[in-house]
C-alpha cells in the first residue's frame, strides 16, 4: 500500500441509470486500485498480522482458506514481498483453482485437508499441532478476523477523503466483520456506517463486530448496522437479480464488481434507492474491498478486467 494515493481513489459514479436507477449520489472508493498484487481489504487485515511476525522473528505464517480465498490469495501476496514464507491450509475436495495457482506462484505451501481437519481451524489444540508440524510459525485466523485485522481496517478509515461529513453513508460487505468493525472504530464525522452481509443467516455478525470493537477497546464512531437481505443465496452464491446487476452496473459505469462481496454491496445501495429507503440526495461512499481476481470462478462473467 503506499502512503500517498492516487487522487481518483474516490470515484463518483456517472449519472448514468443502472437498470432504471441513478446511483448519481453514489461513490467508490476503489480499494481494487490500492495494494498491488493483493488489492482491497485484505492488506489492510494482515498488516498488523505481518509486522508482528516479523518483530517475533518468525519466517514463516500459516493461515486458512477454501479454494477461492482471497485471504490466502492476499496473504501469499503479500508474504512473498515481505520475504516471509506462507503455507495455506486449504479446505479439501475443492480442485486447483486459478486462486490457488496464483498463491503458488508466490511461493505459498498448500496444505489440502479434509472438511473434518477444516472444521476445526478455530480449534487451539489443532492450531498448536498444526504450528508444531510446520513451524516454527505465526498461525493467522481465517479471513484475518483478528484484533490486528481491525487495526488494519480502521487505518481505511484514515485515507484521504473517507471520514468526510459529505458522506451520510458508508457502505461495506461484510464476511467477517472485521472491515467493518476498523470503519465503525475509525470514522467519526459520516453519518453511519451500514455493512451489507454476504452471508446468508449472519445472526451472529453484529455480534462479532461488537466483539472486534472490544478487542481493541475501541467503541464505534458513528452509528452503524447490517443489513441482511442482500445475500443473494448466501456465501459466494449469486442469484438471478445479482446476476442481471453486475453486467449492468459494470456496462453503466465502469467499474468492475465480483459476486461474492463487492456486487452485492452495489446491489443493495442500488435497491435501497430504488426501493426508497435511502433518498437520492444523501451521498453514499461504497467501500469497494476489492476481490476481482475470483471473477475467474464465474464463467457467467466476463473476464477480469
Ligand atoms: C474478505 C472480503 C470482504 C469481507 O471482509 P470482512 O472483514 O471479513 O468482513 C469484503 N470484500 C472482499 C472483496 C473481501 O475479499
Amino acid at each position: 500500500m503506499p502512503d500517498s494515493l492516487p487522487p481518483a481513489l474516490i470515484q463518483a459514479l456517472p449519472d448514468v441509470p443502472v437498470l432504471g436507477q441513478s446511483l448519481a449520489g453514489v461513490s467508490v472508493l476503489r480499494l481494487d486500485r490500492l495494494g498491488g498484487a493483493a488489492p482491497g481489504n485484505k492488506a489492510f487485515k494482515l498488516r498488523y498480522i505481518l509486522a508482528r511476525a516479523q518483530a517475533q522473528g518468525l519466517r514463516r505464517v500459516l493461515s486458512f482458506g477454501g479454494a477461492w480465498s482471497n485471504h490466502l490469495h492476499a496473504l501469499a501476496a503479500v508474504g512473498a514481498e515481505l520475504g516471509l514464507e506462507t503455507i495455506g491450509v486449504v479446505r479439501g475436495g475443492e480442485t486447483p483453482t486459478a486462486m490457488l495457482d496464483d498463491a503458488q506462484g508466490w511461493g505459498m505451501q498448500l496444505l489440502p485437508v479434509s472438511r473434518e481437519d477444516y472444521r476445526r481451524r478455530h480449534d487451539v489444540a489443532y492450531q498448536r499441532e498444526l504450528a508444531q508440524m510446520h513451524g516454527p510459525c505465526l498461525v493467522i485466523p481465517e479471513g484475518g478476523a483478528s484484533a490486528e485485522g481491525v487495526l488494519g481496517c480502521r487505518e481505511i478509515a484514515a485515507l484521504p477523503g473517507v471520514d468526510d461529513p459529505r458522506w451520510r453513508r458508508v457502505v461495506v460487505a461484510v464476511g467477517t466483520g472485521t472491515t467493518l468493525a476498523g470503519l465503525a472504530a475509525g470514522l467519526s464525522r459520516v453519518g453511519e456506517v451500514v455493512g451489507v452481509a454476504a452471508i446468508r443467516g449472519g445472526d451472529d455478525l453484529a455480534p462479532r463486530v461488537r466483539e472486534a470493537l472490544a478487542a481493541i477497546a475501541a467503541q464505534a464512531g458513528v452509528p452503524w448496522h447490517i443489513e441482511h437481505g442482500f445475500h443473494c443465496g448466501g456465501f459466494a452464491r449469486a442469484d438471478a437479480q445479482l446476476r442481471a446487476f453486475i453486467p449492468a452496473f459494470e456496462h453503466a459505469t465502469g467499474v468492475p464488481l465480483e459476486p461474492v462481496y463487492t456486487g452485492k454491496l452495489l446491489l443493495a445501495i442500488h435497491a435501497q434507492l430504488a426501493a426508497g429507503h435511502w433518498s437520492p440526495g444523501d451521498e453514499i461512499l461504497a467501500i469497494h474491498s476489492g476481490g476481482l481476481q475470483g471473477r475467474r470462478g464465474y464463467a457467467w462473467l466476463d473476464p477480469w478486467p
